[in-house]
């Protein structure tokens, strides 16, 4: 019997410091790395180049290396792969799953409108599917965006968390047809991961809550490519004192880096590990035998 080699990452987006929120996703993906004998690589996730901030990188490294989190080979940026995700894009195109789409944000509203279905504020618009193939395609209009095509009969997915559990969204109904390549000629998030992840051989996915809701998408793209889907665990989010979610969006303070140890033992506190006073090795060697009996 061979077990595959287990390769998790941490893939931070390059907007600001490393703060109290994703040092839990960073600690949590690199003790599920070692409780489980594995690699544990970072991967810089700055396709939103306008998002993000010039030096943030380094800056984010140096708070991992603090925290005792090097990566297991060298860093990768998305930014210098848009080879790979244009690759992607063409077999997706080849296999009739992506097709180019003419709307603007207003002809969506407009469509919605029309349709009977004018969208809450806060919901994302589910895109109405003007420019979809059968409904004649950009209607002469030039093209924006590449957009994913839902096959609204196998657009049902189905997966186990490991932390929260039995997942099920529909993307069809739910999502619609979300962007790949975006009208500012930037990649989308869903493509690059789903990419990159496989790319690198990622078989173990651990990151926030907060991105949960894109598992189901990325896991239908994942099948399009025919590439392999990893395991998810979701790790919860930090909240301040409001109960809102920290993030770099609500100005989360960056992280004390002279002192680790308590930033990390704040992180351990929200992963459910015990408190305990040690410098950084002796903290993190803990961490994973108590991460191995619950987790592994
Ligand atoms: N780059 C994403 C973020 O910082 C994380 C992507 C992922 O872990 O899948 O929110």
């Amino acid at each position: 019997l061979t077990t595959q080699a287990y390769r998790g990452r941490f893939a931070p987006s390059p907007t600001g410091p490393l703060h109290a929120g994703s040092l839990v996703a960073a600690l949590a993906s690199w003790l599920d790395a070692r409780a489980h004998g594995g690699q544990w690589l970072v991967r810089m996730e700055d396709v939103d180049m306008p998002r993000c901030v010039p030096g943030a990188d380094t800056f984010l490294l140096q708070q991992l290396a603090a925290c005792g989190l090097v990566s297991d080979e060298p860093v990768v940026w998305q930014s210098k792969r848009s080879a790979l995700y244009q690759a992607a894009l063409q077999q997706l195109i080849d296999g009739n799953r992506a097709y180019p789409c003419a709307c603007s944000r207003k002809d969506i509203e407009l469509a919605l409108r029309a349709m009977g279905q004018p969208r809450e504020r806060h919901q994302a618009a589910i895109y109405p599917g003007t420019c979809r193939p059968e409904r004649g395609g950009l209607h002469g209009r030039p093209p924006r965006a590449w957009r994913f095509l839902c096959d609204a009969g196998a657009s049902r997915v189905e997966w186990t968390d490991r932390r929260l559990g039995r997942q099920a969204q529909d993307v069809d109904r739910d999502v619609g047809d979300f962007v790949l390549l975006r009208a500012d000629g930037l990649w989308a998030y869903q493509l690059a991961v789903v990419v990159d992840d496989a790319e690198q051989g990622i078989n173990a996915v651990v990151r926030g809550e907060d991105l949960a809701d894109n598992t189901a998408r990325q896991i239908l793209l994942q099948q399009a490519l025919s590439l392999p889907t990893p395991s998810y665990l979701h790790t919860p989010l930090v909240r301040d004192a409001k109960g809102e979610k920290l993030s770099k969006q609500t100005g989360a303070a960056a992280l004390n880096l002279s002192d680790p140890a308590t930033a990390l033992n704040q992180a351990a506190l929200c992963l459910g590990l015990p408190q305990a006073k040690a410098q950084v090795p002796e903290l993190l060697y803990r961490w994973v035998q108590a991460w191995r009996e619950r987790w592994g």
